[in-house]
């Protein structure tokens, strides 16, 4: 196989993941950047991330154009190109409703990393209103002008909610966004629960530095390629099971 194929096998397992652990459901998508070019990226038509496979991928511009390939788009597909044009560093995009972090788009309560493994999601997780520039709309990111908006209130993050819609997240590779978005999920549930019992203790700056460090040098089979590993086996995907 070669390293491009493997690139879009990655894509079908992440969306497989993302799909099994729940975050996303007949919606949600996960984009990665054309490693020989940067100015295209790969998403699936618009299809539930439980049923992509390979042949579903489809090769975008990064205005959201399709390269030879009329197939069906998501709609939303300009949340990937505009980060990626916004964002050189960012090599994979992951836009889903997640249940657990949907509260936190709708109150004044902000997400805060509180649990080591959440620490990823950086020092603040800001929230996206479509209403605030474009008015009444049907909350999507349906244009470039309001993907270019959201990539200014994301701005140098890795995660930021949309109100009353669901969250993005940045990755600087498939692995890393997919384990990004996990865990902002994760954290929003612990945060609701947590906020119950009392006063939250968040992770402080520093440790939140650390931990991002700490991930960035991991090995190989460690940080984000364990996750990866389990996250893998748990959606059906074996070291040696092939990727439909
Ligand atoms: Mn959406």
């Amino acid at each position: 196989m070669t390293e491009h194929k493997a690139l879009l096998s990655d894509l079908v397992v992440a969306s497989r993941i993302l799909a099994n652990e729940g975050i996303c459901d007949a919606f949600g998508h996960i984009s990665v950047r054309h490693p020989e070019n940067p100015e295209r990226f790969f998403l699936a038509r618009a299809v539930a991330p439980e049923l992509v496979t390979i042949e579903d991928i489809v090769e975008f511009n990064l205005d959201g154009t399709a390269v030879c390939d009329d197939r069906k788009p998501f709609l939303e597909r300009f949340i990937h190109g505009t980060l990626m044009a916004a964002r050189p560093d960012v090599q994979s995009v992951v836009h889903s409703h997640s249940r657990g972090v949907i509260p936190f788009g709708i109150t004044d309560t902000p997400i805060r990393p509180l649990l080591h493994s959440c620490g990823v999601l950086g020092h603040e997780v800001p929230i996206w209103d479509a209403g605030d520039v474009f008015g009444d709309t049907n909350l999507l990111i349906s244009s470039n002008d309001m993907g270019n908006d959201f990539a200014v209130k994301l701005g140098d993050g890795r995660a930021a909610l949309m109100r009353g819609h669901g969250s993005t997240v940045v990755g600087r590779s498939i692995r890393e966004a997919v384990y990004t978005a996990i865990y902002l999920d994760v954290n929003a549930q612990l945060q609701a629960t947590a906020m119950q019992l009392g006063t939250v203790k968040y992770l402080t700056e520093g440790e939140i530095d650390l931990i991002q460090s700490r991930l960035g040098d991991a090995k190989p089979g460690e940080g984000y390629d364990r996750t990866w590993q389990y996250w893998a086996r748990r959606a059906g995907f074996g070291s040696d099971a092939p990727v439909p």
